[in-house]
């Protein structure tokens, strides 16, 4: 399978650039060091329409193809990688409900998200339950015609500034985690949920990470997403797609690191001569450049299996997130090498990339998982794997 990148693809490229080294760009160090999530930023985005595109037109969408999704967040993950989360969260708490809502769910709900009028946020992990997501311990229990919903989430992206949330709880403790979870829509202001805390983080600082509770909330039974029981494969089928989003942030990240890595090494002068014309700063920026472009070319290839809704999509998406999450570290490592001593004050973008970069190796599935899904499917292909149905125990 080929992909090829179109007209309009690029023209996203171009709009979304141009934008982003604007109004974004200039706004990162200081969303970094105040760790206020960017409102400003987010109402731009709405306003651009940036925030609809995973949802159809007629929920006032754009439905935007995978590569042009992947191509809108790498380029604003290029200039801050803490906005970029808004479109990523967007598109990862709604995909619930995108694979397994009802029509009139997604009716409901998707014009306030896709407007971005409101924000929705994926939660799933728990403080004793994270790259197991089969250990979930939350609650949520059939009174009549209401679920509800007793336990705490933990590491929620957008957690306490989201309206809507996806959540993922026991109705069947006795089956386990992989049979007994189901899939819930939960609005955000329903009596018995809060936020009580953010966490303080080495990147990503402008994007809240929280812990919720629920207690005693209360939610119609309308708002469960699929049958009982699926919520396991429904949250692990988001996490097949959305990882895709995660390694377009770890590309943009390292773009914007060699962006800032050139241009300071042909500036800077030492010894008389350019930095930039040191063979050994050659090598390294070759080697920058070079596995950012693979990373690049892996994820669009990734995303044309997304749209293509292939068998193997798992193996391609955690292939583009274990290999441009790494390379996201890498690059901005020598970046910081690269700008010398200015690479490790604040004063210069590089250090809070490198710190930014760190995360993509961790969530939407640690790299470790990554390659537990990747080597599951080789051995499918070769017909030597466990059964599809038994595939699946970890991971978030
Ligand atoms: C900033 C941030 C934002 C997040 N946002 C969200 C969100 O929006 N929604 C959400 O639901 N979750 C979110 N998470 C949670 C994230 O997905 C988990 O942190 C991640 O899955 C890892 O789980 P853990 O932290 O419990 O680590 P653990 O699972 O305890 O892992 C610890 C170490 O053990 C390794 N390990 C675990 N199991 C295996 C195995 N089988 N084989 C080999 N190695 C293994 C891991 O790779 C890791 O190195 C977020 C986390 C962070 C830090």
């Amino acid at each position: 399978m080929t992909y090829r990148l179109t007209d309009e693809h690029e023209e996203l490229r171009a709009v979304v650039r141009e934008l982003a080294e604007e109004r974004i760009a200039p706004r990162a160090a200081e969303i970094d060091e105040t760790a206020e999530f960017p409102w400003d930023l987010k109402e731009l985005l709405a306003k651009q329409d940036l925030l609809g595109t995973c949802f159809h037109e007629r929920h006032g969408g754009t439905g935007l193809d995978a590569i042009g999704q992947a191509i809108l967040v790498e380029e604003i993950a290029r200039a801050d990688a803490t906005t970029s989360l808004i479109p990523i969260v967007q598109k990862l708490g709604a995909l619930p409900i995108l694979l397994a809502g009802s029509d009139e769910q997604k009716d409901r709900y998707f014009p306030r998200l896709a407007s971005g009028e409101w924000l929705i946020a994926f939660a799933l992990t728990e403080a004793a339950a994270g790259s197991d997501v089969s250990a979930n311990r939350m609650r949520a229990r059939l009174e009549s015609d209401c679920y509800v919903l007793n336990g705490s989430k933990r590491f929620i992206t957008h957690g306490s500034v989201a309206n809507l949330l996806t959540v993922f709880a026991l109705t069947d403790p006795d089956a386990g985690g992989r049979r007994g979870m189901s899939a819930f829509i939960v609005e955000t202001e329903t009596p018995g949920f809060a936020a009580p805390r953010v966490e303080h983080k080495m990147g990503i600082r402008g994007s809240p990470t929280a812990e919720l509770t629920f207690d005693d909330v209360r939610i119609p039974v309308q708002n469960r997403l699929g049958a009982e029981g699926e919520g396991f494969k429904i949250a692990m089928e988001t996490l097949d797609r959305s990882r895709l989003s995660i390694a377009a942030q770890a590309v943009g990240i390292a773009q914007g690191a060699i962006d800032a890595a050139v241009r300071h090494a042909a500036d800077r002068q030492q010894f008389g001569q350019r930095v930039a014309d040191f063979q050994g700063i050659q090598f390294m920026l070759a080697d920058m450049a070079s596995q950012t472009e693979a990373a690049r070319q892996l994820t669009y290839a990734a995303a044309a299996r997304v749209d293509a809704a292939a068998w193997d999509l798992p193996y391609w998406t955690s292939s583009a997130k274990l290999v441009a999450g790494d390379t996201a570290m890498r690059v901005t490592t020598d970046a910081v090498q690269v700008l010398g001593g200015y690479g490790y004050i604040t004063e210069y973008p590089v250090e809070r990339m490198m710190r930014d970069a760190k995360i993509t190796q961790l969530y939407e599935g640690t790299q470790q998982i990554q390659r537990l899904v990747i080597a599951r499917q080789l051995l499918q292909r070769a017909g030597v794997g466990a059964e599809a149905s038994d595939r699946r125990e970890t991971s978030a």
